[in-house]
């Protein structure tokens, strides 16, 4: 459910996100963000705002933040021409590749982001949580880069499912504690991750992994990501002699779409579009479509769109894509769809499968499942609109997807010979 707003509130709103002065010193996108915590935990977020405040522009972090982008995440990540998709598509594609940075994904450009962050403002150790555990190997890395330990909650269930990132995560010196409580997956996993923040504020920094979460986080996380559409607007002039008609991105908690978009929101001309998890239907439950489908209330901290019932009850949710299976949303994708500047749509299960074998058959690329779905809507929209130059924020590379993908086997093979 789509919130509205009378025209020329809008009108403001978007002016003001435009021009980079959202969120307001409240932590609010419009009526959306803003910071509902436990009391315990107040003095943990102001002291982390004002780290933020102290460092994240500053001259020296960033120059260190770029370093590492440079030298250790492999920044600038390329811009690929996909020629024989753009044939296929009647459309002029281009990707901005994520899937080749560091660890595989645009997760690692956070996680390095706020590890440098910790240890600015003097932590002694990161705490982070994790669903799929992309976001804890990204954590764990980060923190072997900057030297701090690092402990990573993971619901029970997760962990038995996600064995190799588990392991991937020991590896790179990381603790993981299994939750026992709740759903046993990614949000037991957060509130415990809370619970531990609160018994050691000082000393230990809260690693968060996507736009969501209470203010400064979503803030923070769209300024380490942003780095993407900065990079992808530079690179469409430079490589495609302009920028694009339509920008496409995968939304679970947000931060590779509003990384791609923020930078792009001024080129009022470029229409973007935000694609969730559509699972594999339209009922509560079935789908993480949570901007298409869903209605405003509060989770983790943030007044959002939530996939809730009646009753105000957060609901499970399904998606073939561990990564967008998430019942939530960052707060400023929910102001940015209520102004009307990004539209969110789904895509499901079966579609993003399609996707993800055409764009290898075509390009040779084995995307993520995540990012399939941005795929999948885009050569729908690129077909009503023939002619047309794309741009797909192509978050991450789908190695860790295999046991999923083993069970359904390619359906074509159109390069194999006769
Ligand atoms: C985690 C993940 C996502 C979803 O997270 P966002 O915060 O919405 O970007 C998308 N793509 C990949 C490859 C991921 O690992």
């Amino acid at each position: 459910m789509k919130v509205e707003f009378d025209a020329q509130e809008a009108t403001t709103l978007l002016d003001a996100s435009i021009a980079g002065s959202l969120p307001d010193e409240r932590g609010r996108f419009g009526p959306f963000g803003g910071r509902y915590v436990p009391e315990t935990l107040v003095p943990a977020f102001e002291r982390l705002e004002a780290g933020i405040a102290e460092h994240l522009h500053s001259d020296d972090f960033q120059a260190a933040y770029r370093s590492e982008l440079r030298g250790w995440v492999g920044r600038p990540t390329a811009l690929t021409h996909a020629p024989r998709l753009s044939e296929r598509w009647g459309a002029e594609v281009w990707l901005k590749r994520e899937d080749l940075a560091h660890t595989g994904a645009h997760k690692i450009n956070n996680a390095i982001g706020q590890a440098l962050l910790a240890k600015r403002i003097g932590a002694k150790q990161i705490i982070a949580e994790t669903g799929a555990g992309q976001h804890g190997v990204a954590s764990a890395a980060a923190c072997a880069r900057v030297g701090l330990p690092c402990r990573v909650y993971m619901g029970a269930v997760d962990v038995e499912r996600q064995a190799p990132n588990v392991d991937r995560m020991h590896r790179l010196g990381a603790e993981v504690v299994p939750v026992e409580s709740g759903d046993k997956t990614l949000r037991a996993a957060i509130d415990e991750a809370l619970r531990e923040w609160v018994t050691d504020p000082a000393d230990t920094y809260y690693l968060i992994g996507s736009a969501v979460g209470a203010h400064p986080y979503p803030y923070l996380v769209r300024e380490l990501q942003s780095v993407i559409g900065q990079e992808a607007r530079a690179q469409m002039l430079e490589l495609a002699g302009g920028l694009p008609d339509a920008a496409f991105a995968c939304v679970g908690g947000g931060s590779n779409a509003i990384g791609l978009f923020y930078p792009l929101l001024g080129d009022r001309e470029i229409e973007l579009i935000g694609v969730e998890a559509g699972g594999t239907g339209n009922g509560l439950g079935q789908n993480a479509a949570t901007l298409a489908t869903g209605t405003p209330g509060v989770l983790q901290g943030s007044y959002s769109i939530i996939l809730q019932d009646e009753d105000g009850n957060v609901q499970e949710t399904h998606s073939i894509s561990a990564g967008l299976d998430y019942s939530g949303v960052g707060p400023e994708h929910a102001l940015l769809q209520a102004v009307d500047r990004v539209t969110y749509v789904a895509a499901g299960d079966d579609e993003a499968l399609a996707a993800l074998e055409e764009l290898c058959e075509l390009e040779g690329i084995l995307t993520a499942l995540e990012t399939a779905h941005a795929y999948a809507f885009a050569k729908e929209w690129a077909q009503k609109n023939p002619g047309k130059r794309i741009l797909i924020g192509n978050s991450g590379r789908g190695d860790k997807d295999m046991p999923t993908l083993t069970k359904f086997p390619p359906r074509t093979n159109a390069n194999a010979s006769a």
